[in-house]
């Protein structure tokens, strides 16, 4: 996910996805994995694991003077919330394979998460390095036309949003397609999310995944019951942290850990890796990379031609925040990290999972990990459909009331409090404020509900294996109570 031209389609490996596994294989196997353990009947269970519906199709776009055919997707994986939700990505690499198992993803992380959604996912098969913005504009608003000649778009029926080689700019071209097209519709701009704060976004969106992702790694680090299990001990502090992807994901993700207290050791990306013991700077790199287009050549860190071997060096925490099927059966054996954090979607394979599972690797599934973003994406589509912005009507009367408050205690106590911490204490939340906390508590709750699954259950092995299980049975659940139609 790219939210600026400079960062755009910059995540590590655009190369085909490695391993002998196809992506929709691999979740389908994680999915039967767990479905045997929930009880819930074949037939239940078979609705929850089917793609509902994809939608292929071609369109012509005017490139350079010359007619060229695009290739694209969107599937809906599961209706039984709407609107569906999911980005849409723009990469070489994009099929229908790859799309039916980001939507399947999409359905299982949404359920996690209890964000009311079905899952989608949409795709086209373009590099966005090839095309000028306004070729880009062009490709995007046609696609949007066709999503909407087929019904596959509108605030209560499918909703995207950015992923890999998309950002705000893209989601702004959708959501002015869809307006112009949607005949006065009061709703429309909640038809797509990530858009620019100015366009209808939400403060935080940009960051959410990377927060989340740290918050999830937070909550993994401070539970003593597993760090014991882990043999490792509690906090941040001794941390040593590997991330592959420094587009949104993984600079985000890079940056909240580091300021966290642990220490990143290592960024890698498709050009290269740059690795320092003491730790990088997070801030400076991002700079050098927006400088030199590269991270490569840093000062503060040694560069490492083939990027991906850093993979599979020493650290206690690995974050592979790019593209799937990074870490399969032939490398997984080689990856020395104790804890795994998916910040990109499918980077482990089932194959590799396995050997990583029989090593004592904790994996951090990705539908869980990487839900940051979906999450703040259904704030953006509140404050779209509420069309107020989120602390608009408290914020002042939170404000004097902290404020008198404060003046109460400090009559009684006869001490007065310094500007700073009255400042602090009487302040109001704001949009990112509120958007940011409840980023934070959906991310601490279900940890505890996934763990739960974890801890509870003697036939669950794996954190995955716990949130598949979470997932599937609220998803079960769903479907019982809407029954089947007609
Ligand atoms: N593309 C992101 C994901 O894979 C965000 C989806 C959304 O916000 O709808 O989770």
């Amino acid at each position: 996910m790219g939210s600026t031209s400079a960062k755009r389609g910059s995540s590590a490996n655009t190369a085909i996805p490695h391993g002998s596994q196809s992506f929709l294989t691999s979740v389908n196997a994680y999915f039967d994995k767990a479905a045997v353990l929930t009880g819930h009947p074949k037939g239940l269970l078979d609705q929850i694991r089917v793609c509902n519906s994809v939608y292929y199709m071609q369109f012509p776009v005017r490139i350079k003077g010359e007619i060229q055919v695009v290739e694209a997707w969107r599937a809906e994986h599961s209706h039984h919330k709407l609107p569906t939700k999911g980005g849409i990505r723009y990469a070489e690499t994009v099929d229908q394979d790859e799309v039916q198992a980001l939507a399947a993803l999409m359905t299982y992380k949404c359920a996690v998460v209890d964000v009311p959604f079905g899952g989608g996912k949409g795709g086209i098969r373009i590099n966005p390095k090839n095309y000028s913005v306004d070729e880009l504009e062009r490709i995007t608003r046609r696609y949007t036309v066709e999503l909407i000649k087929k019904n596959f778009i509108g605030p209560s029926i499918d909703v995207p949003a950015p992923d890999y080689g998309t950002g705000p700019r893209e989601m702004a071209w959708i959501a002015d397609t869809y307006q112009a097209m949607s005949n006065g519709d009061i709703n429309a701009l909640g038809c797509v999310t990530g858009k620019p704060v100015g366009q209808g976004g939400v403060r935080g969106r940009t960051a959410a995944t990377g927060r989340g992702l740290f918050f999830a790694v937070r909550e993994a680090v401070n539970d003593a019951k597993l760090m014991k299990k882990l043999k490792m001990s509690t906090g941040f502090a001794d941390k040593r942290i590997i991330v592959q992807g420094f587009g949104n994901v993984g600079y985000h993700a890079a940056k909240f850990l580091a300021e966290g207290g642990a220490t990143v050791i290592g960024i890698i990306e498709w050009d290269g890796a740059v690795v320092n013991p003491k730790g990088i700077d997070i801030e400076a790199l991002h700079k050098h990379r927006q400088q030199k287009g590269s991270i490569t050549g840093f000062a503060g860190a040694k560069t490492i031609k083939d990027g991906n071997s850093v993979l599979e060096y020493e650290c206690d925490i690995l974050v592979p925040a790019a593209l799937e099927n990074q870490i399969y059966k032939e490398n997984a054996p080689k990856i020395k990290a104790k804890i795994i954090a998916e910040g990109a979607n499918g980077p482990v394979t089932a194959a590799a999972e396995d050997i990583l599972n029989k090593k004592g690797i904790l994996v951090m599934p990705d539908m869980y990990v990487n839900a940051g973003g979906v999450v703040v994406s259904y704030f953006e589509w509140l404050k779209n459909l509420s069309h107020v912005r989120f602390g608009r009507m408290d914020k002042r009367f939170e404000e004097g009331t902290n404020t008198r408050l404060v003046n109460t205690i400090e009559q009684l106590t006869g001490k007065s409090l310094t500007a700073a911490d009255r400042t602090f204490i009487a302040r109001g939340a704001d949009e990112e404020d509120l958007v940011n906390s409840g980023l934070e508590d959906t991310m601490i709750s279900s940890y505890n509900t996934i763990m739960e699954h974890y801890y509870g259950n003697a036939k669950v092995k794996d954190m995955r294996t716990a949130a598949f299980v979470s997932s599937i049975d609220k998803i079960a659940q769903s479907y019982l109570s809407l029954g089947i139609f007609p």
